[in-house]
């Protein structure tokens, strides 16, 4: 029986990408492979966000195809695929196939890069997964254009999935075992918006001029079905009355906003939406509403226009809201953006000296976070032997809770705080 070995890259969007390609070569009659060794069929499922994602892409295939078998196809798969998919099949001759997405990677006559309709990734079924949680995309592409980002470039506009394919997807992994769907999509709270607009032929709704917003009323559904449903990559303005009560009221009160920047000039420069006194304000009314709300934001330094003053501002940003966790970037040059042709490009060493101030303010904010947890009870999810998560720890992002190894896993249990270590936590069973 054929086998195939799936390499994957980059966020968690890929990831359900390669589930569902896994899946689908399932469906086909391959079976998973021990090693890469031993595969048949050799996918690279690759990331182009960043400058150093796309190199990291680069080095992961050049690695498959000196250790794959003689006789393996190698196929490179994913936004790198999909975005420089000419230069990649002639700069690569070692891989047999570079295929955007939706390409059936196993169809019986070759297939044309650019051919995207042989399936449906955001609906191929998935095969059953080993940890309690799930990521589920509930959408592919994105409509905003924010200055720094290519994604829309190669993904394109929104596409959401419909709300009963997303329920029917969620129905099947609950079924599964599946206690935790983790919601992700480019622009989350913007969810079902392209399919208001095609229906009704309207451009986007500004939710902050009174717009309804569909995500809502999916996420009310899907908490009815599930133990927990964590909401990834906010836009700032999508966080709205509604959608803060709902995300509340469904139990997991984690927040992650995709702020990027807090200077008003600078966000401008971006294209996006907001400022630091709007977030802080957003942020204070929902700890006001639940105080054990949780938040996580990324901000890109060294955006083309930064000045001192927005590197202050930023910091006192920081210092006000006392952010549970926090990732930082350094901005890259991409083709097809807004901001590549921009002038006052920030020099690369001081764009890194701004991320390490703001990184280490953060480390700390975050890890006084941490300690103030001891001593507390938390429900956690034990997700693996000895390692359990409660509604503050996102997976494969945030810090866990180690607890005892006998745990079952899958099981839901009370542990009192009694240790912090950096960014995980210590549970032991009361
Ligand atoms: S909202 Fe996110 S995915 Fe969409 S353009 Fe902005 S950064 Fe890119």
């Amino acid at each position: 029986m054929a086998s195939y070995w799936i390499e994957t890259l980059g966020c968690p969007k890929n990831h359900v990408d390669s589930e569902k390609l896994a899946g689908r070569l399932q469906s086909q009659g391959y079976v998973a492979a021990l090693s890469v060794e031993e595969a048949d069929l050799v996918v690279a499922n690759t990331c182009a966000f960043i400058e150093a994602a796309r190199e990291e892409s680069i080095d992961t295939v050049l690695e498959l195809a000196d250790v794959k078998a003689r006789n393996a196809q190698l196929v490179v798969t994913g936004c790198m695929a999909e975005r420089y998919g000419e230069e990649l099949a002639e700069a690569l001759p070692e891989v047999d196939l570079v295929a955007g997405f939706g390409v059936d990677l196993v169809a019986p006559t070759p297939v044309s890069l650019r051919s995207r309709s042989t399936f449906d990734l955001l609906n191929l079924p998935r095969p059953p997964r080993a940890t309690p949680w799930a990521y589920v995309k509930i959408a592919e592409g994105c409509d905003r254009r924010c200055g720094f980002c290519a994604i829309p470039s190669f993904r394109g506009d929104q596409r959401s999935r419909s709300r009963e394919e997303i329920l029917a997807e969620t129905d099947n992994l609950v079924a599964a075992g599946a206690r935790e769907i983790v919601l992700i999509a480019q622009d989350l709270a913007s969810w079902g918006h392209d399919r208001r607009r095609s229906r009704r032929g309207e451009a986007l709704e500004v939710l902050d001029e009174g717009g309804r917003q569909p995500v809502v009323d999916l996420v009310r559904s899907l908490s009815s079905r599930v133990e927990w449903v964590r909401l990834l990559y906010l836009y700032p303005s999508g966080l709205t009355d509604e959608l803060i009560d709902a995300i509340i009221e469904s139990g997991v009160p984690y927040f992650d906003l995709s702020l990027q920047h807090v200077s008003r000039d600078l966000l401008r420069g971006m294209n996006r939406w907001g400022d630091g006194a709007r977030f802080l304000e957003r942020i204070q009314r929902i700890r006001e509403r639940d105080p054990q709300a949780t938040f996580r934001s990324s901000f890109i330094l060294g955006y083309p226009g930064e000045t001192e003053d927005d590197q202050r501002q930023l910091v006192e940003f920081l210092e006000a809201a006392q952010l549970d966790w926090a990732g930082f970037f350094t901005y890259s040059k991409e083709e097809g953006t807004a901001s590549a042709g921009r002038d006052a490009h920030v020099a690369p060493e001081l764009a890194l000296e701004r991320l390490r101030e703001v990184s280490e303010i953060q480390d700390a904010i975050s890890a006084r976070r941490r300690d103030a947890l001891v001593g507390t009870l938390q429900h956690v999810l034990v997700e693996a032997p000895g390692r359990a998560r409660s509604v503050r720890e996102c997976p494969e992002i945030d810090g866990v809770i180690v607890v005892d190894e006998g745990l079952a896993v899958g099981a839901f249990v009370d542990v009192e705080i009694v240790e912090s270590r950096g960014m995980d936590l210590v549970g032991a069973v009361r």
